[in-house]
């Protein structure tokens, strides 16, 4: 850890991802030292290749804009790259190494042939006409396609960057390598190569991992009160998979506020005011008078709930949150976002015997179904929503056994956090010693 902050001065996401990790990885060391023999943990913490390039665009009153766009190929052990690409103005070296570091272990987890790499720029994306999207993306993928492929690294979306950005991104791939290779990114339009159930599946497949936890300790998510912060695209679908299996969201939120609606957020209305209208949470009001909107990005947690849902950003419960949620009696935390648990917080749910499904194994439902997506695109096919959201729901109740059934094995029973990091590491680890000093 001393080294990883050393050689990685100031990126504090990317320490405290790897601190998670490492943490959970001392018995298995212990109990293999052929890891430590061929360096597996200073090998799988340095990222394979990092790119850095410059993104100039002109906006739509001829002004030239500069952004920074970035993409990190961690680790290549198991398949191609893959990871999304995520455009907001946080974005720096540090938020992309710590979700690339993540996304090896995630995509090491459903067990398919996936490499980990994350991406993205510090471009913000609010308040930017069509036109000037449009721009932005032409001129990112410009650089970007010189180091992506169906065979090398394969980007999808993530904050900022929905089916809009990706159709401008394919296109301008497709143009400048004059090539027509789906296979390249995934999110795609159902038109050009996407798959159905792709938009859903991070959500979904929160919400059938928490099912599966919950069940493993006689629980169900019927009649539970819910609370998700976020409203966009992995929000939205938890909160759509939940209130199928009976649950009740009373609230969400975005970067400025929180909405709480006492009967049960309509989603419809949701969907509308952020899929469509692109316009802010607090729109909500105006639809539904009855509910209340309030400022702030911490205070959603102070609302009374069973279950909690981080489905929006990175380190969004922090200690003082999670001692909230547990004195308000929250029994169960599912994590939609990347990291949006400080390790206070997780240290803190854990030692209360709070149930408490990792990102790493939680939301990777959405990559599993891009690496779907890529299976079609190679067959030329296309799968029904239902046969896509089946194999989707197999997945996560593979992963989550993996998970429990490493945990267990190591001496963490339900910690599915160590089991999650356990299993995903076995796998790459096993896999980086078979294939040498590369
Ligand atoms: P979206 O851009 O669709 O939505 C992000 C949501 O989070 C918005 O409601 C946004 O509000 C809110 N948000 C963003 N930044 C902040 C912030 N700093 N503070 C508070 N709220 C914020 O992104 P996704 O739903 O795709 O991604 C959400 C999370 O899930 C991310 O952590 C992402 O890495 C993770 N994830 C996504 C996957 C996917 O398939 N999309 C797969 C696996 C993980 P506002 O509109 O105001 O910015």
């Amino acid at each position: 850890m001393d080294q990883v902050k050393k050689r990685n001065p100031g990126e504090d996401e990317f320490h405290q991802a790897v601190m998670e990790v490492l943490e959970s990885l001392e018995p298995v060391i212990e109990r293999h030292p052929e890891y430590k023999k061929a360096g597996i943990l200073e090998r799988i913490v340095e990222p394979e290749r990092q790119i850095m390039f410059r993104v100039p665009w002109l906006d739509d009153k001829g002004n030239v804009k500069i952004n920074r766009g970035f993409r990190v190929q961690f680790n290549s052990a198991i398949g191609p790259y893959k990871g999304g690409l995520r455009f907001h103005p946080s974005v720096y070296l540090g938020i992309i190494k710590f979700l690339g570091f993540e996304q090896v272990f995630k995509n090491s987890l459903p067990g398919l042939p996936i490499g980990g790499g994350k991406g993205g720029s510090d471009f913000d994306p609010k308040g930017k006409s069509d036109n000037e999207i449009m721009k932005f993306c032409q001129s990112f993928m410009t650089e970007l396609y010189r180091h992506i492929g169906p065979d090398l690294d394969v980007p999808a979306g993530d904050i900022g960057v929905g089916a809009r950005e990706i159709g401008y991104l394919f296109g301008q791939y497709k143009r400048i390598s004059n090539s027509y290779r789906a296979g390249v990114l995934t999110g795609k339009g159902l038109n050009y190569g996407g798959s159905l159930a792709r938009k859903e599946a991070t959500g979904f497949g929160l919400v059938y991992f928490v099912r599966e936890m919950l069940s493993a300790h006689n629980s169900s998510l019927k009649d539970k009160t819910i609370v998700i912060s976020g409203a966009g695209n992995v929000a939205i679908y938890a909160c759509q998979k939940a209130q199928e299996y009976g649950a009740k969201v009373i609230a969400m939120s975005d970067s400025k506020g929180y909405i709480y609606d006492k009967n049960g957020i309509k989603l419809d209305t949701v969907k509308q005011i952020k899929e469509v209208e692109r316009k802010r949470i607090n729109e909500y009001i105006n639809h539904h008078p009855e509910a209340e909107y309030h400022e702030g990005q911490k205070e959603i947690w102070e609302l009374k709930c069973d279950i909690a849902l981080p489905c929006a950003t990175q380190n969004d419960i922090n200690e003082e949150s999670a001692n909230i949620l547990i004195n308000n009696g929250v029994i169960a935390i599912g994590e939609g976002a990347n990291m949006p648990c400080t390790n206070e917080a997780i240290k803190t749910f854990l030692n209360n015997k709070i149930l408490l499904a990792p990102a790493k194994a939680a939301n990777a439902g959405g990559v599993a179904t891009s690496a779907l997506e890529m299976s079609q695109n190679s067959l030329r096919l296309s799968w029904s929503f239902e046969e896509v959201n089946k194999k989707l729901d197999n997945i996560m109740v593979n992963i989550f056994k993996t998970a429990s059934d490493a945990a267990a094995k190591y001496g963490k029973s339900e910690n599915y956090v160590a089991g999650a990091n356990i299993a995903g590491f076995l796998k790459i680890a096993d896999t980086m010693i078979a294939q040498g000093l590369v």
